[in-house]
């Protein structure tokens, strides 16, 4: 099955970025096309009760199946990128990392107000990025209908933090 394929194609690196971290790395997957196209697949039919307007990803692995899904559904694809590289207006969120804090953003003009997103990253870790996805959907009038992730590492419980925006929290992998 495909969750099982996935724990097979994921790689795990020790230590990279920094010492500690187990980093998965999704990049063996994008080499096989028909998995490529099972996943986003798999995350359609999860999604099919969900009412969805639009997908928003997350710099940059979440672009990959994000951008798929979207084409797959035939709505919006929303990028939220990090701080510096939107060329139009754009909206900031600031959040803590373990050390230190990050900034991501999102055009102004990237939806309309009432517009139901899904929020998709490759990997759920502490929930962070998302809820500052989410924040940055909010402030631009939409409504986040779920987040959808290809692994999430449950232990962090990154899950409890996006339950006060959705409940339809959709991992591949855990
Ligand atoms: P967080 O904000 O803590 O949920 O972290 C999620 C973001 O960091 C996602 O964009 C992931 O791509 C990345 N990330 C965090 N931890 C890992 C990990 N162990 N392996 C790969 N990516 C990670």
């Amino acid at each position: 099955m495909l969750e099982q394929k996935l724990r097979e194609v994921i790689r795990d690196i020790p230590d990279f970025p920094s010492p500690g971290i187990i980093f998965k790395d999704i990049t063996p997957v994008l080499k096989d096309a028909t998995l490529c196209v099972d996943i986003v697949n798999e995350f359609a039919d999860k999604l099919k009760d969900v009412d969805i307007d639009a997908i928003a990803g997350v710099e940059s692995r979440g672009f990959l199946f994000g951008l798929m899904l979207a084409t797959k559904l035939g709505i919006p694809f929303v990028p939220i990128r990090k701080q510096g590289r939107l060329p139009y207006k754009t909206i900031a969120e600031s959040y803590k990392l373990e050390y230190g804090q990050a900034t991501i953003e999102v055009h102004e003009d990237a939806l309309d107000a009432g517009t139901k997103v899904l929020i998709h990253d490759d990997l759920l870790a502490t929930g962070g990025t998302v809820v500052a996805s989410a924040k940055l959907i909010e402030k631009l009038g939409g409504v986040v209908v779920g987040f959808s992730f290809v692994i999430s590492l449950d232990f962090l419980n990154g899950a409890g933090r996006l339950r006060r925006f959705s409940d339809n929290i959709i991992s591949l992998v855990r």
